[in-house]
Protein backbone atom coordinates (compact mmCIF):
# COMPACT_ATOMS: atom_id res chain seq x y z
CA UNK A 1 0.00 0.00 0.00
CA UNK A 2 1.33 3.16 -1.03
CA UNK A 3 0.26 6.23 0.73
CA UNK A 4 -1.06 8.57 -1.72
CA UNK A 5 -0.25 12.29 -1.97
CA UNK A 6 -3.68 14.31 -1.90
CA UNK A 7 -3.72 17.11 -4.65
CA UNK A 8 -5.91 20.17 -3.34
CA UNK A 9 -5.16 21.88 -6.08
CA UNK A 10 -5.37 19.56 -8.98
CA UNK A 11 -5.21 22.07 -11.92
CA UNK A 12 -2.88 24.89 -10.26
CA UNK A 13 -5.83 26.53 -9.21
CA UNK A 14 -7.37 25.37 -5.83
CA UNK A 15 -10.84 23.53 -5.92
CA UNK A 16 -11.98 21.68 -3.18
CA UNK A 17 -12.96 18.20 -3.22
CA UNK A 18 -16.47 18.13 -2.03
CA UNK A 19 -18.76 16.88 0.90
CA UNK A 20 -16.41 19.96 3.66
CA UNK A 21 -17.28 23.34 4.12
CA UNK A 22 -14.13 24.57 2.14
CA UNK A 23 -16.22 24.04 -1.10
CA UNK A 24 -18.18 26.87 0.05
CA UNK A 25 -17.49 29.87 -2.67
CA UNK A 26 -15.88 27.85 -5.21
CA UNK A 27 -19.36 27.07 -6.36
CA UNK A 28 -21.50 28.13 -9.50
CA UNK A 29 -19.29 31.04 -10.52
CA UNK A 30 -18.29 31.23 -14.33
CA UNK A 31 -14.47 30.63 -13.57
CA UNK A 32 -15.10 27.48 -11.15
CA UNK A 33 -17.55 25.54 -14.09
CA UNK A 34 -14.89 26.47 -16.24
CA UNK A 35 -12.47 24.91 -14.56
CA UNK A 36 -14.61 22.21 -13.73
CA UNK A 37 -14.92 21.15 -17.21
CA UNK A 38 -10.91 21.33 -17.76
CA UNK A 39 -10.41 18.99 -14.57
CA UNK A 40 -13.37 16.56 -16.26
CA UNK A 41 -11.75 16.73 -19.52
CA UNK A 42 -8.23 15.92 -18.15
CA UNK A 43 -9.17 13.34 -16.42
CA UNK A 44 -10.64 11.66 -19.48
CA UNK A 45 -14.88 12.28 -18.78
CA UNK A 46 -16.50 12.94 -21.86
CA UNK A 47 -20.01 13.84 -21.04
CA UNK A 48 -22.93 13.07 -23.19
CA UNK A 49 -26.31 11.82 -23.68
CA UNK A 50 -28.95 14.51 -23.14
CA UNK A 51 -26.65 17.52 -22.81
CA UNK A 52 -29.25 19.68 -21.05
CA UNK A 53 -28.90 16.92 -18.06
CA UNK A 54 -25.27 18.05 -17.23
CA UNK A 55 -26.27 21.34 -14.93
CA UNK A 56 -23.81 23.92 -13.71
CA UNK A 57 -23.68 21.89 -10.22
CA UNK A 58 -23.63 18.77 -11.36
CA UNK A 59 -20.99 19.23 -13.37
CA UNK A 60 -19.25 20.85 -10.56
CA UNK A 61 -19.97 18.08 -8.04
CA UNK A 62 -18.61 15.47 -10.64
CA UNK A 63 -15.15 17.67 -10.88
CA UNK A 64 -15.28 18.21 -7.18
CA UNK A 65 -15.61 13.60 -7.20
CA UNK A 66 -12.47 13.01 -9.56
CA UNK A 67 -10.62 15.53 -7.38
CA UNK A 68 -10.80 13.43 -4.60
CA UNK A 69 -10.99 9.86 -6.37
CA UNK A 70 -7.82 11.15 -7.73
CA UNK A 71 -5.93 12.64 -5.17
CA UNK A 72 -6.72 9.12 -3.32
CA UNK A 73 -5.11 7.16 -6.00
CA UNK A 74 -2.51 9.75 -6.98
CA UNK A 75 1.24 8.88 -7.13
CA UNK A 76 4.16 10.78 -7.25
CA UNK A 77 4.07 9.65 -10.94
CA UNK A 78 0.49 11.78 -11.75
CA UNK A 79 0.87 15.40 -11.88
CA UNK A 80 -2.48 16.48 -11.04
CA UNK A 81 -5.33 14.43 -9.20
CA UNK A 82 -7.10 14.69 -12.71
CA UNK A 83 -4.00 12.54 -14.19
CA UNK A 84 -4.11 9.93 -11.25
CA UNK A 85 -7.85 9.29 -12.30
CA UNK A 86 -7.91 8.67 -16.17
CA UNK A 87 -4.74 6.62 -15.36
CA UNK A 88 -7.43 4.37 -12.95
CA UNK A 89 -10.23 4.76 -15.01
CA UNK A 90 -8.48 5.20 -18.51
CA UNK A 91 -11.22 7.41 -19.73
CA UNK A 92 -15.19 7.48 -18.88
CA UNK A 93 -18.63 8.03 -20.94
CA UNK A 94 -21.08 9.46 -18.36
CA UNK A 95 -24.33 10.13 -20.09
CA UNK A 96 -27.14 11.85 -18.92
CA UNK A 97 -30.03 9.34 -20.09
CA UNK A 98 -30.06 6.04 -21.64
CA UNK A 99 -27.40 6.68 -24.19
CA UNK A 100 -24.66 3.90 -24.03
CA UNK A 101 -26.28 2.20 -21.55
CA UNK A 102 -26.00 -1.79 -21.39
CA UNK A 103 -29.72 -2.62 -21.46
CA UNK A 104 -28.64 -6.25 -19.77
CA UNK A 105 -27.25 -3.89 -16.30
CA UNK A 106 -29.52 -0.95 -16.86
CA UNK A 107 -32.46 -1.38 -18.63
CA UNK A 108 -35.77 0.36 -18.06
CA UNK A 109 -34.13 2.44 -15.41
CA UNK A 110 -35.89 5.86 -15.48
CA UNK A 111 -34.15 6.93 -12.04
CA UNK A 112 -30.63 6.85 -10.39
CA UNK A 113 -27.13 5.85 -11.67
CA UNK A 114 -26.48 2.42 -13.71
CA UNK A 115 -22.86 1.28 -14.25
CA UNK A 116 -22.85 -1.16 -16.83
CA UNK A 117 -19.24 -1.51 -17.38
CA UNK A 118 -15.73 -0.12 -16.32
CA UNK A 119 -15.91 3.17 -18.94
CA UNK A 120 -19.29 3.54 -18.98
CA UNK A 121 -21.64 5.27 -16.23
CA UNK A 122 -25.60 6.62 -16.99
CA UNK A 123 -27.40 8.46 -14.69
CA UNK A 124 -31.24 9.44 -14.98
CA UNK A 125 -31.43 11.18 -11.20
CA UNK A 126 -28.87 12.38 -8.84
CA UNK A 127 -29.57 12.85 -4.89
CA UNK A 128 -29.67 16.59 -4.25
CA UNK A 129 -30.66 17.39 -7.46
CA UNK A 130 -33.67 18.34 -5.74
CA UNK A 131 -32.20 21.18 -3.43
CA UNK A 132 -29.49 21.20 -6.03
CA UNK A 133 -27.00 20.77 -3.98
CA UNK A 134 -23.56 19.95 -4.94
CA UNK A 135 -22.33 18.50 -1.78
CA UNK A 136 -25.06 15.71 -1.85
CA UNK A 137 -24.61 15.13 -5.30
CA UNK A 138 -21.05 13.89 -4.53
CA UNK A 139 -21.62 10.48 -2.86
CA UNK A 140 -24.19 9.34 -5.32
CA UNK A 141 -21.00 9.72 -8.18
CA UNK A 142 -18.27 8.31 -5.86
CA UNK A 143 -20.77 5.43 -5.51
CA UNK A 144 -21.07 4.41 -9.66
CA UNK A 145 -17.26 5.24 -9.87
CA UNK A 146 -16.88 2.49 -7.17
CA UNK A 147 -19.11 0.11 -9.76
CA UNK A 148 -16.86 1.15 -12.23
CA UNK A 149 -13.68 0.65 -10.62
CA UNK A 150 -14.83 -2.93 -9.18
CA UNK A 151 -16.31 -3.78 -13.30
CA UNK A 152 -12.15 -2.22 -14.34
CA UNK A 153 -11.20 -5.45 -12.02
CA UNK A 154 -13.75 -8.08 -13.26
CA UNK A 155 -15.83 -7.83 -9.91
CA UNK A 156 -12.94 -8.76 -8.12
CA UNK A 157 -13.64 -6.49 -5.26
CA UNK A 158 -17.22 -7.53 -5.04
CA UNK A 159 -16.38 -11.05 -4.95
CA UNK A 160 -13.79 -10.90 -2.67
CA UNK A 161 -15.91 -9.36 0.02
CA UNK A 162 -16.79 -11.43 3.16
CA UNK A 163 -20.66 -11.71 3.53
CA UNK A 164 -21.02 -10.43 7.00
CA UNK A 165 -19.42 -7.12 6.08
CA UNK A 166 -22.34 -7.45 2.96
CA UNK A 167 -24.78 -8.08 6.13
CA UNK A 168 -23.31 -5.66 8.43
CA UNK A 169 -22.80 -3.00 6.19
CA UNK A 170 -24.52 -0.82 8.48
CA UNK A 171 -22.04 -1.16 11.56
CA UNK A 172 -19.08 0.13 9.47
CA UNK A 173 -20.92 2.65 7.02
CA UNK A 174 -22.39 5.80 7.85
CA UNK A 175 -26.20 5.96 8.12
CA UNK A 176 -28.24 8.38 5.88
CA UNK A 177 -29.53 11.08 8.05
CA UNK A 178 -32.08 12.70 6.05
CA UNK A 179 -31.36 12.37 2.58
CA UNK A 180 -29.35 9.53 0.56
CA UNK A 181 -25.70 10.33 1.02
CA UNK A 182 -23.30 7.47 2.65
CA UNK A 183 -25.43 4.59 2.02
CA UNK A 184 -26.33 4.81 -2.04
CA UNK A 185 -28.16 1.62 -2.18
CA UNK A 186 -29.07 -0.15 1.37
CA UNK A 187 -32.04 -1.54 -0.50
CA UNK A 188 -30.68 -3.89 -2.63
CA UNK A 189 -32.28 -7.39 -1.31
CA UNK A 190 -30.36 -9.70 -3.93
CA UNK A 191 -33.40 -9.76 -6.17
CA UNK A 192 -31.93 -8.64 -9.71
CA UNK A 193 -29.02 -6.53 -8.00
CA UNK A 194 -25.69 -7.86 -6.37
CA UNK A 195 -25.91 -7.39 -2.07
CA UNK A 196 -21.98 -7.60 -2.48
CA UNK A 197 -21.89 -4.96 -5.50
CA UNK A 198 -23.85 -2.23 -3.78
CA UNK A 199 -22.05 -2.45 -0.38
CA UNK A 200 -18.88 -2.34 -2.05
CA UNK A 201 -19.52 0.80 -4.04
CA UNK A 202 -20.98 2.64 -0.73
CA UNK A 203 -17.80 1.16 1.02
CA UNK A 204 -15.98 2.84 -1.84
CA UNK A 205 -17.77 6.10 -0.55
CA UNK A 206 -16.52 5.74 3.47
CA UNK A 207 -12.98 4.91 1.72
CA UNK A 208 -12.72 8.01 -0.57
CA UNK A 209 -13.96 10.45 2.11
CA UNK A 210 -12.33 8.82 4.60
CA UNK A 211 -16.09 8.72 6.28
CA UNK A 212 -17.00 5.80 8.26
CA UNK A 213 -19.30 4.93 10.95
CA UNK A 214 -18.56 6.86 14.19
CA UNK A 215 -19.92 5.15 16.94
CA UNK A 216 -17.07 3.86 19.38
CA UNK A 217 -18.44 0.23 19.40
CA UNK A 218 -17.77 -0.02 15.72
CA UNK A 219 -13.75 0.89 16.18
CA UNK A 220 -12.97 -2.60 15.19
CA UNK A 221 -15.33 -3.52 12.33
CA UNK A 222 -14.25 -0.46 10.81
CA UNK A 223 -10.70 -1.31 11.06
CA UNK A 224 -11.03 -4.55 9.90
CA UNK A 225 -13.44 -3.06 6.53
CA UNK A 226 -10.58 -0.33 6.04
CA UNK A 227 -7.90 -2.79 6.54
CA UNK A 228 -9.74 -5.31 3.97
CA UNK A 229 -10.78 -2.41 1.61
CA UNK A 230 -6.90 -1.13 1.07
CA UNK A 231 -6.01 -4.21 -0.94
CA UNK A 232 -8.16 -2.28 -3.78
CA UNK A 233 -8.10 1.51 -2.88
CA UNK A 234 -4.94 2.57 -1.12
ZN1 LIG B 1 -25.11 0.82 -7.00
Amino acid sequence: MSSPLKYTDPMGHRICEGNDNNCKGWRDTPSTIWLARQILKRAGIALGGIMSGWTDQRVTALAWVVSAIGGKFAKSIDPTAADAFRRIYGGTAINWGDEGADPKVCGGLKSGGCTSGPNQINFWSLTGQWDNDEFDMTPNFVHEFGHAYDHSLNMGPRNGMPASFVYERDSYLRSNDGGVTWQQNNRCNGDGCSMQGEAFADTFIASVYDAWNTASANAFVVMVVKAWIGNWVP
